[in-house]
């Protein structure tokens, strides 16, 4: 029986250091589970030598896509996601942090129970302390957001069937956080439990600020929780309002006007507060203004340059 092809979507942004490493390692897997495979490297617009690397690999069973600038790690596995064609479609993180030597286990595990969709738990994480608090938010959060209980949401080392990816592709959508995506269009989901490892070289791709980014992108594209927010505490602030207004009007009408002259500053304070919380709520609004335009505007998430 001839078994599904496996594509392996691995996206890369300046890791000079790394790419030689990360092939030694992923080749020998996929010539080991003797089946077919293709392996598709996204050159995120890296300004080190990545392309040249990577170029150095590419034919046979190696593909390589030349995006024009750095798009963002997600854009990147869309990109590669678009030139995949095997039936499961697994992807990396260049960094070596996920074993490519787990691919098998994950593939094996979709196959055995016909899933969708197969997540990983990533059992001794190796990433800095805050790194894992932050995780432990956005898990609960996502798993709120989506009503799908997985327990890790951050880890990319996954593997999606091609009816999963080809919906991810169609719907075309530029901020977006592709684990949660996955999962809104799969039906038979599961996460199995692999090994962490240190970045092998160079260093995080995500700073704090892109980290945020990232995160508000989940929130933002997955759900208006934060407009419903919005919508219940101006309600409640208005009720505060008129609840504060009438007990001045009561307490001028029994201290008298001296009394209520003394609360100036306190209703300048309570005022700013209000008057921030204003902003905020602009500021948030703005937010999802900005990523409606740029969905209306419909230019594509990224563009390949070149094929190799
Ligand atoms: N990456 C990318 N584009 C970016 C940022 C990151 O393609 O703009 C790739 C990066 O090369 C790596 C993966 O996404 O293969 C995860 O990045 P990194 O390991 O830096 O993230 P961390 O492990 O710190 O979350
Ligand atoms: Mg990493």
């Amino acid at each position: 029986m001839a078994r599904d092809k496996i594509s392996v979507v691995i996206p890369v942004y300046n890791e000079e250091p790394v790419i030689g490493r990360l092939m030694e390692r992923l080749l020998p897997v996929m010539e080991g589970m003797d089946r077919e495979y293709e392996i598709i490297l996204v050159d995120d617009g890296s300004t080190d030598r990545s392309l040249e690397i990577m170029k150095g690999y590419a034919g046979g069973a190696v593909l390589v896509v030349e995006l024009t600038r750095n798009y963002g790690q997600h854009a990147a596995v869309f990109a590669g996601f678009e030139n995949s064609e095997g039936e499961i479609v697994v992807t990396l993180d260049a960094d070596l942090q996920n074993p490519p030597e787990e691919i098998p286990r994950l593939v094996e595990h979709m196959e055995a129970g016909d899933f969708e969709v197969v997540g990983t738990i990533r059992v001794t994480r190796n990433d800095p302390a805050y790194r894992k608090l932050a995780s432990r938010v956005v898990n609960a959060l996502t798993r709120r957001i989506t009503g799908v209980s997985l327990n890790d949401w951050g880890c990319m080392l996954r593997a999606y069937r091609r009816s999963v990816v080809q919906h991810m592709v169609n719907s075309r959508e530029h901020s977006t956080f592709i684990p949660a995506l996955a999962v809104s269009f799969a039906k038979d989901i599961a996460e199995i439990e692999v090994k962490h490892e240190q970045r092998h070289a160079g260093e995080s791709k995500y700073p704090f600020r892109k980290l945020v980014s990232l995160h508000f992108d989940l929130v933002t594209s997955f759900s208006d929780l934060p407009l419903k927010i919005l919508l219940y505490s101006g309600f409640v602030m208005s009720l505060l309002g008129i609840g504060f207004g009438l007990l001045l009007m009561v307490a001028r009408l029994v201290f008298g006007a001296e009394w209520a002259a003394q609360g100036v500053f306190t209703l300048f304070a309570i005022l700013f507060f209000f008057l921030g919380a204003q902003f905020l709520a602009f500021g948030l609004m703005g937010e999802y203004i900005g990523r409606i335009y740029r969905e209306v505007k419909n230019r594509p998430a990224y563009t390949i340059r070149r094929i190799y």
